[in-house]
């Protein structure tokens, strides 16, 4: 038995908002947090763009980007091997059924997850399970059913609860862990469902919290509590949706007959719409030849001007963005006019052309670190660096939509009906809660990137190349 044995404890508390989890700890409601944020830290992140769960989720297990990693969307769409062979399974890819496997092999084989990295790692309901055996998949057993009957009862918290007792049953079997990775799904589900603030919704982030509370004071009384890494964060916000609009039903009715999930049969599309979050949609034009992702004056000459302005011009549509016709450069587009963001190497622009769609007036700086400070209090927090890394997927589509906070881009084919949404980049989606049972970390801007590093650090293990940076 090795004396003071490093180890992590990693809570992904999907969907909570760091303005309520601050709100729930100040009314006393969350106490074993309350405790942690004390000893530790308690600061905001960024998650990526799309801020979706399943993508989000690649940041701190990966320390890539939904773009690099080739999965820019909780349900995305391969233009090109849609045209290649219509029935590829490769074509398109929703996570949310039973596609949700194919998560592990959508990935490239070569980009390690921490469970690769970190000898005895134990999985608590995320999907990404890439060569984790059974029996360290905790939550494996009865998830289907379990998750079903939640779904569809709109009873989330049993699967919670039962994740919980999966954790002490470990710890209490004998076995010792490195890395537990422990996902509490109902934040989100009830915020999705309820509300973000509603009184069942607070009640999951309480089980979470007890099970804070009951794990600590096992790892305590063995004696493993002050060589363990603490963390908590989410891999989004949410916001309350009060208005459903249905971008693949709007592109049926301009003439340009979509697919996407699940209607996915549809015979001589013209495009297809993907939406993850339900924030965050991707466009993918079918209606020109050959099978590339489509730079502006291509898109706008296939799309129509008067298709696009009519896009801009819907309520739900807070900004789009689209490849601009030189690599690295992108535009930024709502009805008012587009900015240029552009990535050359380490540079990062943001210039306003005739509009200012993200209210960043003009940025060029060195760095993506830079790029971060001086968008991570703005409405659109690190926009630069997240449009440029989503780009680089082809998946990510021809057109991007980014929808305004209170509007979703789904609507009859969602059931149950949500009435919380997130994917988009507004601040309300991106900022995610950090706390962790140490101080004195750099105190810079973070990004969920930036813990797959830190973990790895903290276990004395060498850092694969990645996309964030160590904390500690
Ligand atoms: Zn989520």
């Amino acid at each position: 038995m090795i004396i003071n044995k490093k180890r992590v404890l990693f809570y992904l508390l999907d969907g909570a908002r760091p303005d309520i989890l601050s709100e729930l700890i100040a009314q006393g409601k969350l106490p074993h947090l309350q405790q942690l944020v004390e000893e530790g830290t308690f600061r905001i992140a960024t998650t990526c763009f799309p801020s979706t769960t399943g993508p989000a989720y690649l940041p701190f297990l990966t320390g890539q980007f939904p773009g690099t990693m080739n999965i820019p969307g909780i349900r995305w769409f391969d233009k090109q091997e849609f045209k290649r062979s219509r029935w590829n399974k490769m074509a398109m890819r929703s996570y949310c059924g039973p596609e949700a496997g194919w998560f592990n092999t959508d990935m490239p084989a070569d980009k390690a997850t921490l469970f690769d990295l970190l000898g005895e790692s134990y999985n608590l309901y995320n999907m990404i399970t890439r060569n984790i055996p059974d029996e360290y998949d905790l939550g494996k057993k009865g998830k289907n059913w379990l998750y079903t009957r939640a779904h569809f009862s709109k009873r989330h918290h049993p699967v919670d609860i039962q994740g919980h007792e999966r954790i002490m049953g470990l710890l209490k079997s004998g076995k010792d862990f490195d890395f537990l990775f422990a996902v509490f799904p109902s934040v989100d589900w009830d915020s999705h469902y309820h509300h973000i603030r509603d009184h069942r919704t607070v009640a999951a982030y309480q089980i979470a919290d007890n099970s804070i509370g009951e794990v600590r004071a096992h790892l305590e009384k063995k004696g493993w509590w002050k060589n363990t890494l603490f963390m908590l964060t989410s891999d989004h916000g949410l916001t309350p949706s009060h208005t459903h609009f249905d971008l693949g039903d709007w592109m049926t009715e301009q003439g340009l007959k979509s697919v996407g999930y699940p209607v996915i049969w549809r015979r001589n599309p013209q495009s297809a719409v993907m939406i993850s979050g339900n924030s965050f949609g991707s466009i993918h034009l079918l209606n020109h030849e050959g099978s590339h992702a489509l730079q502006q004056k291509e898109m706008v000459k296939h799309f129509g001007e008067e298709k696009l302005n009519g896009l801009l011009k819907q309520k739900a549509v807070d900004f789009i963005a689209y490849r601009g016709n030189k690599e690295g450069e992108y535009y930024v587009q709502n009805h008012h006019g587009k900015a240029l963001i552009s990535q050359q190497g380490t540079q990062y622009v943001y210039e306003p052309l005739d509009a200012d769609p993200l209210f960043l007036k003009g940025i060029a700086v060195e760095g993506h670190r830079a790029a971060l400070e001086s968008t991570f209090n703005s409405l659109y927090p690190d926009a630069l660096l997240q449009i440029s890394q989503l780009f680089k997927s082809r998946r990510a589509g021809d057109i991007v939509v980014s929808a305004r906070n209170g509007y979703d881009l789904r609507d009859f084919w969602e059931y149950p009906e949500h009435k919380g949404s997130h994917g988009s980049l507004t601040k309300e989606h991106m900022h995610v809660p950090l706390i962790y049972n140490q101080k004195g970390w750099a105190e810079h801007s973070a990004r969920t990137a930036d813990i797959f590093p830190s973990i790895l650090k903290w276990m004395n293990k060498s850092i694969p190349v990645n996309e964030g940076d160590a904390l500690n």
